[in-house]
């Protein structure tokens, strides 16, 4: 049955209340921005993939995470262009991009172009909208071909 894939998506505020801590909810839900330097992984250098809180979609491999400064997780690319959707975000006086998982739409952070190589992007990430699993390929196996930081300066 095709219930399976839309199953997680389909889950009501009440019970994703009941799942998430308030913070949690907040982000992901209500596209908060948790505090810098005071979350789980803005400092954390485990090796492995960093999943969707809400659904478990892969998002980031720790290949591509890197100290950007800010005090949020903040990585060059995502495992595959479609593990995330961005959008244009109208608020607060100015216009950024925002990033949601490719499958679920929580709010997971923005995206800037003040990056590193080879993407020369930072996906600014909350922690509050990720779930770490240890990995011993940082997520290269799962990494796909269209993930945008491996189209400049492969030609
Ligand atoms: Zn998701």
């Amino acid at each position: 049955m095709a219930q399976e894939k839309t199953e997680k998506r389909s889950l009501s505020p009440e019970e994703l209340k009941q799942r998430l801590t308030s913070e949690q909810y907040h982000v992901t839900q209500e596209q908060g921005t948790e505090r810098p330097f005071a979350n789980r992984y803005w400092d954390f250098k485990g090796k492995g993939v960093y999943h969707c809180l809400v659904c478990g979609n892969d998002l980031f491999g720790s290949y591509a995470k890197y100290d950007s400064g800010t005090g949020w997780p903040s990585f060059y690319e995502p495992l595959t262009s479609s593990a995330v959707e961005e959008h244009e975000d109208r608020g607060l006086l100015m216009v950024r991009t925002e990033v949601v998982c490719g499958r679920c739409g929580s709010h997971l952070g923005h995206v800037f172009n003040d990056g590193p190589e080879p993407s020369g992007l930072r996906y600014c990430m909350n922690s509050a909208s990720l779930d770490f699993e240890e990995r011993d390929d940082e997520g290269r196996d799962l990494r796909g071909e269209n993930a945008r930081g491996g189209q400049k300066g492969e030609v």
